[in-house]
């Protein structure tokens, strides 16, 4: 059974409650987790406060060292944590390789950033005084992490929050917990310094607390004590988690969902935004923030496209992700396949039509599990809930247009808008997309992909605040503003 890891300790639930971690391919129980509830972010929040006063009171350099310790504990177990992932969330051993990977990668960029924090030195008119603007650690800080990339979400919370020298508790999605459980267990083993000065980790540092988000969640949420959230999941639960965290003046970054246009113009280079299309709506089963979620084509090349993806659908075979043959796992819940299908069905009643796929996989083992076939639709009319609002699924709709301004203008028609693509070699079309999308994100013949380099998060109803890049350590930053005066 998975424990949860409190104060460095792995540990039941208070209650001693449980519940079954399902895996979406077979239905089968991979493992059970503790049912956490309100009195075990209790013990998290004193375990993380006690923890704050020492791991805010090491080196900035020796943090960095002590994360940078930590990746190489993941590197080592990486096998294993693939194997929970794959298991407990659907997606295939090599996508759930990717995602290690892109954890270790974003954890090492705030390891180096550890010790590069800048305050400044600041002029004031009065005579014999100057101003310092130094920048300390909020001190505990509540990640609360999506389905979909338990690790990668957990990491971009985690490695900026811990860099900065603050403590963290973090709540995977309820279905998901195994793998980052096991991450956090060996995070919390990290060491820094050398020799006979070589320290662990402040246990306390990192906490994980198991369970559903109506009691952890919402613990986490309105706790005077948790000074900082971090969110990232749909915008329903986004709208309620500003409200409750803004009732005690919670600093919030919200990273929430999105319909990303990606725009073919008819000068692109074909075959590669062609292979970037595939990878960019249909990589972990079409379950990402970002993603190619709505298709713009340009009508003197549309059939050309449409041509090529459906080739390269027709080879994608969908399994369980545990497989080597497998190149499109199942989507990770029932109800998320319902949703999924319940839009495209929408969009088939309103006139579309289906150029690939468009129903369950099925036969065999497929029968077990919530597989859904890679799904091209045409025709999709605006008022299709395809078009409204986010898929969240392996469903991609395709629109053609004539001029650019036609394609940023229903680019922009979304409520959402976190990522956004353009495929041209033109610069006058590339500036015009860069400048008019309205979306936290443009990528000018690229795949939508989030660099850890880069700040990266959404406007409109895609979200608030920043995640990745060194912009991200400004959220775990308090600026304290100095004056001191020669007497
Ligand atoms: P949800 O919003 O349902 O859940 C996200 C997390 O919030 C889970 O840990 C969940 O816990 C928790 N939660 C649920 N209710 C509450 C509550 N009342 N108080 C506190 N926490 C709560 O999202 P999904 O897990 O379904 O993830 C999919 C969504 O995430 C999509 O919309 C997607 O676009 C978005 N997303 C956004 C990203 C971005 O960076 N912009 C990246 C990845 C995904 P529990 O599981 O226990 O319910």
């Amino acid at each position: 059974m998975a424990k949860m890891l409190i104060g460095g300790e792995l540990v039941d639930s208070v209650s001693k409650d449980t519940y079954e971690v399902r895996n979406p391919a077979t239905g089968a129980v991979v493992d059970t987790a503790p049912k956490g509830n309100e009195k075990d972010v209790l013990q998290a929040i004193q375990a993380a406060e006690t923890a704050f006063k020492e791991w805010s009171d090491v080196t900035a350099e020796d943090r960095g060292n002590a994360l940078m310790s930590a990746c190489e504990l993941i590197k080592k177990n990486s096998g294993e944590i693939a194997q929970l992932l794959t298991q407990e969330q659907g997606k295939t051993l090599f996508e759930a390789g990717l995602e290690i990977h892109h954890l270790v990668h974003g954890l090492e960029f705030y390891a180096g950033l550890a010790s590069k924090v800048r305050g400044a030195h600041v002029p004031l008119p009065q005579k014999g005084a100057y101003g310092m603007v130094v920048r300390q650690p909020i001190g505990i800080c509540g990640g609360i992490v999506p389905w979909n990339f338990p690790l990668t979400l957990m990491g971009t919370k985690l490695g900026p929050a811990l860099a900065a020298g603050n403590t963290i508790i973090i709540k995977p999605a309820s279905t998901t917990p195994l793998a980052t459980v096991r991450a956090i267990e060996l995070i919390q083993q990290a060491t820094f310094g050398e020799g006979k000065a070589q320290k662990q980790m402040t246990k306390g540092a990192v906490n994980v607390v198991t369970g559903p988000g109506s009691t952890v969640g919402e613990e986490i949420l309105r706790n005077p004590r948790i000074r900082r959230i971090a969110f990232t999941g749909s915008t329903p639960v986004g709208r309620h988690v500003m409200e409750v965290a803004g009732r005690e003046i919670k600093r919030v970054t919200l990273e929430l969902g999105g319909s990303d246009p990606m725009i073919v113009m008819e000068d692109a280079n074909l075959d590669m935004a062609v292979k970037m299309a595939d990878i960019g709506r249909f990589f972990n089963c079409g379950q990402m923030c970002l993603g190619v979620k709505r298709l713009f084509l340009h009508e003197s090349v549309a059939e050309k496209f449409v041509g090529g993806l459906v080739e390269i659908l027709k080879k994608k075979t969908v399994g369980n992700g545990m497989s080597k043959e497998t190149r499109m796992g199942p989507i990770h819940i029932e109800s998320q396949r319902q949703e999924v299908e319940e839009q495209v069905e929408d969009a088939k009643s309103r006139g579309a039509k289906t150029i690939f796929g468009g129903e369950r996989a099925k036969g065999g083992d497929l029968d077990k599990g919530y597989f859904y076939l890679p799904t091209l639709l045409s025709d999709v009319p605006d008022d299709a809930r395809v078009t409204k609002e986010e898929v969240f699924g392996p469903a991609l709709p395709v629109y053609t247009f004539k001029t650019i301004d036609e394609a940023i203008e229903k680019s922009n028609a979304s409520e959402f808008g976190l990522g956004s693509s353009i495929w041209t070699r033109n610069l006058v079309y590339a500036n015009k997309a860069i400048d008019k999308l309205q979306a936290g994100n443009v990528w000018v013949n690229s795949l939508h992909y989030g660099y850890d380099e880069l700040p990266f998060g959404g406007v409109k109803s895609s979200g608030v605040g920043r995640e990745h890049g060194p912009e991200a350590l400004d959220y775990y930053l308090e600026p304290k503003g100095v004056v001191i005066v020669n007497v």
